[in-house]
């Protein structure tokens, strides 16, 4: 009997997540000097991580040899304060890919259904699959656009999650508020919504679901410090929802689910606005430099409002491997059934500038 028959059944319906390579990695299967890679792949932070942050973390490693607070309670008080909501309404979790999985535990198995769109963040649907669950993929309207009406007619009696981002990666596309609010209103009551917020610091004006918390709606939102933050190496995000749905979600964690040390960096970098006010800033101008510079080589691109652009290079792998070969590395999104595409994240005005070039090279 092998290891494979006798574990359960969901693992085995697991792909592997394609995650983009660390820069050490292409470096060494290439034979290039890691100084000389940019990695424009994950939609990580290209200045670094919130100087107030990495302070605290420092601060807080000569501590490591205690338990971090199981509470999270600084976290949470943090939290409560910037949002206005009470601290039982947070939860914190190792990225916000943990409450995910935390809301399979609750809610995901055999039987039960994961609405979601087709070409949506990979996690949602290995997650459901986790769980014996079954993800449902809803076809993405003209343009890549989220069709919000399709999702709802997907929902079934066995539905128990729907997950949707805006902006959504990879495509990077959003839905306004009017939209959002309206797909609240008309979900049924068997079923949660998973919005997931970890772009919505670059927007100008977020939708806000408090008031659709507030009014009893099924709603959790899940917000990450891996992207403008720019600590997704400390693997620490955060959900808000009612009290009941979060202290339901308490007993899924793991009594110290996240480090002492993410804890005290998330806690400075809640505190550090100048930092999210200039990523914010250099984002956008990267967005427009993006935007102007694929234009100019007569691209087609998704005009997205997350750190990222999906952009149609003709064979994504291809120019892909082009391009990891001199030394940029971006995202093909060939498994999200964007064969064409790439996925580009923004970074700083000279990586930005590198990029296009080597990208006009490798067309
Ligand atoms: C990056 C990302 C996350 C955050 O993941 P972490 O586990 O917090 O690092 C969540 N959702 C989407 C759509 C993302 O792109």
């Amino acid at each position: 009997m092998t290891f494979a028959e006798l574990a359960n059944p969901g693992i085995l319906s697991q792909p592997v997540y394609e995650a983009g390579k660390p820069i050490e990695t292409v470096a060494r299967e290439l034979g290039l000097d890691p100084a000389g890679i940019i990695k424009l792949a994950s939609n990580e932070n290209p200045f670094g991580p919130s100087p107030k942050a990495l302070a605290a973390a420092q601060r807080a490693l000569a501590e490591v040899n205690l338990y971090p607070d199981g509470g999270y309670y600084a976290v949470r008080e943090k939290l409560a304060a910037k949002y206005g909501l009470k601290m039982d309404q947070f939860l914190v979790g190792q990225g916000s890919n943990e409450i995910l999985e935390l809301l399979g535990h609750a809610f995901l198995a055999p039987g039960r259904e994961c609405v979601m769109h087709a070409s949506a963040f990979i996690v949602y649907k290995l997650v459901a699959l986790l769980f014996g669950a079954k993800p449902v993929e809803v076809p993405l309207g003209p343009g890549l656009k989220q069709d919000l009406p399709a999702l709802l007619a997907a929902i079934t009696p066995a539905t128990r999650l729907v997950c949707l981002a805006s902006p959504a990666n990879p495509t990077g596309v959003t839905n306004t508020a009017e939209e959002i609010d309206a797909f609240v209103r008309a979900l049924p009551p068997h079923v949660v919504l998973v919005m997931d917020e970890a772009y919505a610091e670059f927007l100008d004006h977020a939708p806000d679901l408090r008031p659709a918390i507030a009014a009893g709606r099924k709603v959790i939102c899940l917000r990450t410090f891996s992207k403008i933050y720019g600590l997704a190496g400390l693997r620490i995000g955060y959900a808000y929802a009612s009290a009941e749905l979060i202290a339901l979600l308490q007993r899924t964690r793991q009594p110290f689910n996240v480090s002492s040390v993410a804890a005290a960096a998330a806690v400075a970098a809640l505190e550090d606005d100048e930092f999210l006010a200039r990523c914010r800033r250099e984002n956008r101008t990267g967005l427009a430099q993006l935007e102007a510079g694929f234009k100019a080589l007569g691209r087609e691109f998704v005009p997205g409002r997350g750190n990222f652009i999906l952009v149609k290079v003709g064979d994504g792998p291809a120019v892909f491997d082009r391009l990891q070969r001199v030394g940029v590395i971006t995202r093909p999104v060939k498994g999200y059934g964007l064969p064409e595409w790439l996925r580009v994240t923004v970074g700083t005005r000279e990586q930005n500038e590198r990029l296009l070039r080597e990208l006009k090279a490798a067309l």
